[in-house]
């Protein structure tokens, strides 16, 4: 059965206010009933075009239009993609996300390089996922025949919020990229930023836009703005732990089944802040030391943190399935 996607606001929003204490202890419960404690993912993102997108994102360092010294990249070649899953791999990745910074995918010779990839990272039995902007149902197709298995498109914030942060594509846009995803039976990563300026009322917008959807994403990031210097958001300040906390459990609550990923903004987090958010339903991080052009802590860094809460990667779902497969 699917969990329930007739959420209202006004109950997502007595969830998201609820006292801290009463809603770590509501969300662990619902990821333990869901998920096992203490198991956590390991994903690798890698860009492999960077820069010089036409769009406006406020947060975003590869906006061609800002000035945050970041020269625009032609794709990265096969083998630096493959070259950089195989060190995913080794060090414990079993999703590997590849970025690039489009406004949408076109159906071009970039494209047919970007499926090889896909099939290429797909045949080294990690789970593969694409961030390439908007799509269509067609293009997602191409992508899942060569392996594809999930489609990263953020809502970002709410609908109302969303102007003011993007001018050049629509929050309803990205919804019809989902149903593109949806329809096209790849599975959705899609989650939003916090600390952009919004409100309480836009955080609990966003997550009722993913909530009401009739199958849940699979996979919800929920990300702490990094601010860039360059961009229209360079002075706003740091997300507070509280603010990250009470998102990842309301998303917990809300979407029980689905992963949720504690993303970008973890460099700043210490490791009693990331202990919190596992304990309220985070199930996967980004590991490597950038996080498309952000800082994000190391490898090693993460391989303590593993060791210090007693955490265990996740296996990908291919080899979950292969086991299961090996027992029976
Ligand atoms: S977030 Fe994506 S679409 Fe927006 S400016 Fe950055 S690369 Fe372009």
């Amino acid at each position: 059965m699917l969990p329930r996607s007739n959420w209202t606001i006004e109950e997502i929003s007595e969830i998201y206010h609820s006292p801290l204490i009463e809603l770590i202890q509501n969300a662990n419960q619902i990821h333990q009933k869901n998920h096992i404690l203490g198991e956590v993912q390991i994903c690798t993102l890698l860009s492999i075009k960077t820069g010089g997108c036409t769009e406006d994102c406020a947060y975003c360092s590869q906006a061609a239009r800002y000035n945050t010294g970041l020269n625009a990249e032609k794709l990265l070649s096969y083998e630096r993609v493959i070259e950089s899953a195989k060190i995913a791999k080794d060090t414990g990745s079993t999703r590997f996300c590849m970025g690039a910074a489009w406004k949408e995918v076109r159906d071009n010779r970039d494209f047919d390089k970007v499926l090889k990839m896909i099939e290429g990272v797909s045949e080294m039995g990690l789970e593969v996922c694409g961030t390439l902007g908007m799509a269509t149902e067609n293009q997602i197709s191409k992508m899942k025949n060569a392996g594809l298995h999930a489609y990263n498109h953020n809502v970002d914030t709410s609908e109302e919020y969303y102007s003011d942060i993007i001018s050049t594509h629509t929050h309803k846009d990205r919804m019809e990229t989902l149903k593109n995803i949806r329809n096209a039976g790849v599975t959705i990563c899609s989650g939003g930023i916090i600390g952009m300026g919004e409100t309480d009322a836009d955080r609990i917008k966003m997550l009722f836009s993913l909530a009401t959807l009739k199958k849940h994403p699979e996979s919800v990031p929920i990300n702490a703005l990094v601010s860039i210097e360059g961009t229209p958001l360079e002075d706003r300040k740091e997300v507070n732990t509280w603010d990250m906390v009470r998102m990842i459990s309301t998303a917990r609550i809300i979407m029980p089944k689905s992963m949720v990923r504690l993303s970008a903004g973890r460099l700043s987090m210490s490791k009693e802040a990331q202990a919190l958010c596992f304990l309220a339903g985070a199930n996967s991080i980004f590991s490597g030391e950038r996080l498309l052009t952000t800082p994000n802590p190391g490898v090693n860094e993460d391989q303590e943190l593993f060791n210090l809460l007693g955490l265990t990667p996740r296996p990908s779902h291919k080899e979950k399935f292969q086991s299961e497969v090996r027992c029976s």
